[in-house]
């Protein structure tokens, strides 16, 4: 038996509407600019030839329903709510038409970023890591089979704040399909079962301060929430 020098980190899983069994998450790939009205407003053109990404660690990965700190090092931390798809079967260069049948499920989830560090960031052309991938910076809820949603796109994906609705669009409205995104990404890498694709966010993106209460929602899924706590 392996002995290791201190306990390794729990698996980062997520739970499977009517399943006992947890979705283990190896990888954490994220799409950036994948509605137009918000690639609008943070003042960016749509990229019309490809779909660009960035990841977070699985340790960033957080259960809905909890309290997560306000991070440390911004003064401008921002929810982004996003369609979350899980990949259950191995993928490498797969069609559109063969990316659908990857999929196991989806779920809700927030790509919280620390904006003032990602703005930085952007500036200086340096990588996006410190802004987006963080202590809790992933927060993904239950994973809800793909035989149960159908077919995407006239689902409503919104965001309230304290209950009152910050982010508010249709799946229709992302720029890159689910099938482009497997795709494409599928080009760039092995995709497997563990790996999630945090698809991007709707226009409306805002600051949240500590004490504030997150719920999203995306039609058929299963409902998000997070609350946010004091400084860490
Ligand atoms: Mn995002």
């Amino acid at each position: 038996m392996t002995e290791y020098l201190f306990p390794p980190s729990p698996q980062a899983a997520l739970r499977v509407r009517g399943q006992k069994a947890l979705y283990p998450v190896t990888r954490i790939f994220c799409v950036g600019r994948n509605y137009a009205a918000h690639a609008a407003e943070m003042g960016n053109e749509v990229d019309r030839e490809a779909p660009f990404y960035f990841t977070k660690m699985p340790a960033a990965l957080t259960p809905s329903g909890g309290t997560i700190p306000y991070p440390p090092g911004t003064a401008d931390f921002h929810h982004e709510m996003e369609l979350v798809v899980a990949i259950g079967a191995p993928a490498y260069r797969v069609s559109r038409d063969q990316a659908s049948n990857m999929v196991l499920g989806y779920a809700c989830g927030l790509d919280m970023t620390r904006r003032d560090l990602q703005g930085q960031a952007k500036d200086k052309r340096r990588p996006w890591d410190i802004g987006k991938d963080f202590e809790h910076s992933a927060v993904v809820g239950q994973l809800t089979p793909a035989v149960a949603l159908g077919d995407i796109g006239p689902q409503r994906i919104h965001l309230d704040v304290n209950g009152q609705t910050r982010q508010d669009a249709r799946l229709a409205d992302m720029v890159w399909s689910v099938a482009e995104i497997i795709a494409h990404l599928s080009t760039l890498y092995h995709l497997m079962p563990g790996d999630i694709i945090m698809t991007g966010t709707p226009a409306g993106v805002g600051p949240v301060q500590p004490g504030d209460r997150l719920a999203g929602g995306i039609g058929g899924l299963d409902p998000i929430t997070v609350t946010i706590g004091p400084g860490a």
